[in-house]
């Protein structure tokens, strides 16, 4: 039909090629409408650090609704959610050149297929705000959930241990998502994967809790620049260091020094734990992110026990194939313990040349990808051996967000979006 209207050039390129067409493999918000003309146009967007990174649309219209879908697209990709926002029928029309008036009508569909996906991006948030809001504002004894675990007492619980479950469960209560890192040895990456994930995730406008759990080698503090903070909080309330967007607690905030060594025996040392998972006071938080100890003995079975109820853990491994032994170890612990794997990660996957950005695959890479397969959970990712990870670690910063546009910073951001994907469809 759109070959005998007069079509401005811009508007027939967008309608005969046009751009962002079909669905994406990724995107975290959509929208749909159905015009009055009848057509159906869907936009899917991939929003990041409140960036639009990537939109594209689908419509049932022919030549002018395509021309519209590729236009509004266009407009909103690398804009800011609230400019995207402000894109309408009048700048579709005016970036396409006008359009006939009897087809004007396809870029009001358009901007309002845009819009439904930008608000549907907004809700998510709301709506895990609204959440937030009712779990603060209530107390156990106002929670109308009766099924709730701390409002019963088990029939082999003393009333301390009661009171301590009650406790733990009261605050874990306000934390939306909590996602375990897990690998079945030390040294793979787990508290660089652990660290990384936790501020993409607050860089993204969540809010984020990152525990450091790791009894024996607490390296979060250095990881992100907070050797010598000090708790504070009352006696049972341990306030975390909170960086605006990011609060971390971690067991080496307690050591006097950074080579002071942690040597509790079993009994002390799931005492401890317990304590201090029980007296974080971390507020209403979006994510938790726990940084695991390693392996699968008794130290990461406590951490999982205590902390109940988890949207589930990631496996970091490296891209060997010796490594898939404790992969599998990994994923059977968690199977037998019933949280969720959400994925493996294939960390150190090649190098990645500090000169010219070469990659080169050190190691034969992907052992990671093959045992997630063959375990049947899924991949979630590939981070390269980049030495301004190590370095990035050990002067205190966070990577992800010092070298924010570094390809390997994309690809821990790739993670973090294939993880939403997992936890969506959970
Ligand atoms: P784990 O928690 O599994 O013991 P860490 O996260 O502490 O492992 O990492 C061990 C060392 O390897 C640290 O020095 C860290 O900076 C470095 N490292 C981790 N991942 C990478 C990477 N992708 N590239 C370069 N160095 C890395």
């Amino acid at each position: 039909m759109h070959e005998e209207l007069d079509l401005s050039p811009v508007a027939r390129e967008h309608a005969s090629r046009p751009l962002n067409e079909g669905p994406p493999p990724r995107f975290n918000a959509y929208g749909r409408v159905t015009g009055p003309c009848g057509d159906t146009m869907e936009i899917w967007l991939l929003v990041q650090d409140g960036i639009v990174e990537r939109a594209s649309f689908t419509t049932t219209g022919c030549g002018p609704s395509r021309a519209c879908g590729s236009m509004a697209t266009s407009l909103a990709s690398g804009k800011d959610v609230r400019e995207a926002a402000q894109i309408g029928q009048q700048e579709i029309l005016k970036a396409l050149g006008g359009l006939p008036a009897e087809v004007e009508h396809c870029a009001l569909l358009a901007a309002n297929t845009l819009k439904a996906a930008l608000d549907a991006y907004g809700k998510g948030r709301t709506d895990r705000a609204a959440h937030r809001m009712h779990k603060a504002g209530q107390s156990c004894e106002t929670c109308p959930d009766e099924t709730c675990s701390a409002k019963k007492r088990k029939s082999d619980e003393s009333d301390a241990d009661f009171a301590d479950r009650r406790k733990l469960e009261q605050r874990l209560c306000r934390i939306k998502h909590k996602i375990l890192v897990l690998s079945g040895k030390g040294g793979v990456g787990k508290s660089t994967v652990a660290v990384n994930l936790a501020v993409a995730l607050m860089m993204d406008g969540w809010s984020v809790g990152l525990l450091d759990a790791d009894i024996h080698g607490p390296s979060i503090p250095t990881m992100l620049g907070l050797e010598g903070e000090r708790v504070e909080g009352e006696p049972g309330e341990l306030l975390p260091v909170d960086l605006g967007g990011l609060k971390v607690m971690s067991l080496g905030f307690f050591l006097r020094h950074r080579d002071d060594a942690v040597i509790w025996r079993g009994p002390m040392k799931m005492g401890a734990l317990k304590q201090f998972l029980k007296d974080v006071a971390w507020g209403d938080l979006d994510y938790l992110i726990v940084d695991s100890p390693p392996g699968t003995g008794d130290e990461p079975l406590s951490v999982c026990q205590l902390l109940g109820s988890v949207d589930g853990a990631v496996v970091v491994t490296t891209p060997q194939k010796v490594a898939a032994v404790d992969v599998r170890k990994s994923v059977s612990f968690c199977r037998q313990l019933k949280v969720p794997v959400l994925g493996v990660v294939e960390n150190m996957s090649g190098f990645v040349c500090p000169h010219c950005g070469k990659h080169t695959p050190v190691l034969k890479s992907g052992g990671g990808r093959g045992i997630a397969e063959d375990m049947g959970v899924p991949f979630l990712g590939a981070i390269p051996m980049d030495p301004q990870v190590a370095e990035a670690g050990d002067d205190g910063y966070a990577f992800v967000h010092r070298y924010a546009k570094s390809p390997t910073a994309g690809a821990m951001r790739d993670i973090v979006e294939q993880l939403f994907l997992e936890l969506q469809e959970e």
